[in-house]
């Protein structure tokens, strides 16, 4: 419209400007409409004012220091929730930092949107040097399941939609969203802007297995001797938690659970293997796979683990048809969602289904309470400075008061040795390192726990594992979550006693000796406690938790009693090269 016409066009005659809504409301809009009302990110350009008018519109944003933990904040608000967990970032580096986080949830099938703003698509494709310059869309696509780019306002609703179905349809994972600086500033009328919105209708749909498949599989636990069931984080996501018990206990099979599967039936149910994995997976004849994969976490199928070559028949339930013969021969695979597999395998069994033998159940069980019994005294120690063992003991009869609490551990010793010790009651409360073993989840992952579940976590943490978010303490603090950190603190990675041969530098794995983590917490006003023994440590736990404040608890830990890598120790490739004697 040109002046003049303005002019002309003077009351009472002129139209009512039309309403106009822009890109960054539009993204707002369409990620309420989708039932998503937080953000983990950390603000800059051009997404400053996303977070900020999200904010105004009602939505929780809750902003982070780095990039990486705002990420693992959104991948396990996905798994804890089954909506797609959101992370946004600025372009480049930010983008960058959140990748990491992106890689990790898609490794480990979990539900989240990285959506990060990026530069001009002219200036970036011609490779002019903008302000932040990346090709991110490109750079994404490998390491996530999905990637978007939404160039048109009137896209946004459509872009929005794809992201959330393909986080969550099948086998859920990472989806990254490019939205460019000029995205948000775009305007258009108001009313086409909502009709341009999608609401995902049914985003995860039901996928119910063949009844051959089901009959196969269970033609299969039939013929077993000895049956085992592996419930694995998949089991966890999929909220199935009533249908799975029933089939545990409807058939008789003892179970083991992968680490962020305890809890889905608590730890102390009489059929747990839990206590007895190495015997229940060496010695079964027939293991039911329920939303676990034969990675590395399970010997692959195969080796020492799992006894004589060939003596063990795997069935598999998983959503994901490719992760079928992934590593071995899956003589029964079931394809479907966890919620109806499960429930058909029940309904199949029906009444006349025979429990497994009972020397089999007797021989796990012994085994069981033979290890129950040996790690006992180790638990009860007051040893000062104290060991693994002995705070873990503590650790695991405040878990015990206190099973609604969300456990988040990270760390070497400290989570092997925690992922053992530490009894779990229900279902998604052990938060971990998962699929990669990956260092660095801990804050990302307390923090969505409180804010998403409303629940107290207690975060156990190595004193290496612990410095990778240590700073995000402040974030903590600032929002005031019910998060009690624990740092076990040995003075270093694995363990605090190398030095450095030549004498000049410290040894690569030690960290500044009697480092005093608490103080951080002090520093943006939490608390902090600093222990020495078991019965200190339970004391300032129970503080903390009944305060409900952000705390931080410095354990002292034996230097010495860590070992190289944790249980994993085997994994650390050696020299080829003999020393000379
Ligand atoms: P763990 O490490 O605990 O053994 P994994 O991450 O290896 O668990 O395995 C999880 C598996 O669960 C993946 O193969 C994934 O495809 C599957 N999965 C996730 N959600 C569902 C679901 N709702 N139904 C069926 N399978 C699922
Ligand atoms: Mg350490």
């Amino acid at each position: 419209m040109t002046a003049l016409a303005k002019i002309v066009h003077t009351a009472p005659e002129v139209e009512a400007e039309p309403e106009l809504t822009d890109g960054f409301h539009l993204v707002i809009d369409a990620l309420k409409l989708n039932g998503i009302e937080t953000i983990y990110g950390v603000p800059g350009i051009p997404i400053t004012d996303l977070g900020r008018m999200a904010q105004a519109e009602g939505m929780r944003v809750i902003s982070f220091r780095h990039e990486q933990h705002a990420g693992n904040a959104a991948a396990i608000a996905g798994f804890l929730t089954q909506k797609p967990g959101i992370c946004l970032t600025v372009s480049a580096p930010g983008f960058l930092n959140g990748l990491t986080a992106l890689a990790n949830a898609t490794t480990n099938c979990f539900p989240m949107i990285l959506i990060s703003g990026s530069s001009e698509r002219e200036i970036v494709d011609l490779q002019q040097g903008d302000y932040e310059e990346m090709d991110q869309l490109a750079i994404a696509k490998p390491l996530c399941k999905a990637a978007f780019r939404v160039l048109h306002a009137a896209d946004i609703g459509i872009g929005v939609a794809r992201a959330i179905r393909a986080a969550c349809s099948g086998r859920p994972g990472g989806v990254y969203l490019d939205l460019p600086a000029k995205l948000f500033s775009q305007v258009m009328d108001a009313e086409a802007g909502q009709k341009s919105l999608v609401k995902v209708i049914d985003p995860a749909p039901a996928q119910h297995p063949a009844p051959e498949a089901i009959a196969r599989a269970l033609d299969v636990l039939k013929s077993a001797k000895r049956p085992l069931i592996v419930l694995g984080k998949g089991a966890a996501y999929a909220q199935a938690d009533a249908a799975i018990r029933s089939l545990v206990e409807t058939s008789g099979i003892p179970y083991v659970p992968m680490s962020m599967a305890k809890g889905l039936l608590p730890d102390t149910h009489p059929l747990s293997a839990g206590a007895a994995r190495s015997t229940a997976l060496k010695d079964s004849d027939v293991v039911l796979l329920i939303g676990a994969r034969l990675n590395w976490l399970l010997s692959h199928g195969k080796g020492k683990s799992w006894g004589e070559p060939g003596s063990t028949k795997f069935i598999q339930i998983d959503i994901e048809p490719r992760e079928m013969d992934s590593n071995v021969e899956i003589v029964a695979p079931v394809v479907g969602d966890i919620a109806s597999c499960v429930q058909a395998l029940l309904d199949g069994m029906g009444q006349g289904w025979q429990q497994p033998p009972s020397d089999w159940i007797e021989t796990l069980r012994t085994k069981r309470e033979a290890n129950v019994a040996k790690m006992a005294p180790k638990l009860m120690s007051n040893a000062s400075p104290m060991n693994f063992h002995a705070a873990l003991g503590a650790l695991r009869t405040i878990v015990k008061e206190r099973p609604d609490a969300i456990l988040v551990n990270e760390g070497a010793n400290t989570l092997d040795l925690a992922r053992g010790i530490i009894d779990m009651y229900q279902p998604r409360k052990r938060l971990d390192v998962g699929t990669w073993g990956i260092m660095g989840i801990g804050m990302g992952f307390a923090v969505a726990a409180a804010v998403e579940t409303g629940k107290p976590v207690l975060c156990v943490e190595g004193d290496s594992a612990f410095g990778f978010s240590g700073m995000e303490v402040e974030t903590i603090c600032r929002y005031g979550l019910p998060v009690c950190i624990v740092v076990f603190n040995n003075n270093g990675i694995y363990r605090g006693t190398d030095t450095d041969p030549t004498g000049r530098d410290p040894a690569t794995t030690v960290f500044v000796p009697d480092s005093r983590y608490d103080k951080m917490m002090e520093a943006f006003g939490g608390v902090g406690y600093h222990v020495t023994t078991p019965d200190e440590l339970t004391r300032a736990v129970n503080e903390a938790m009944n305060s409900g404040r952000p705390a931080l608890v410095n354990a002292v830990i034996d230097p010495a009693a860590g070992s190289e890598s944790g249980n994993i120790g085997s994994l650390n490739p050696q020299s080829g090269i003999k020393k000379k004697k």
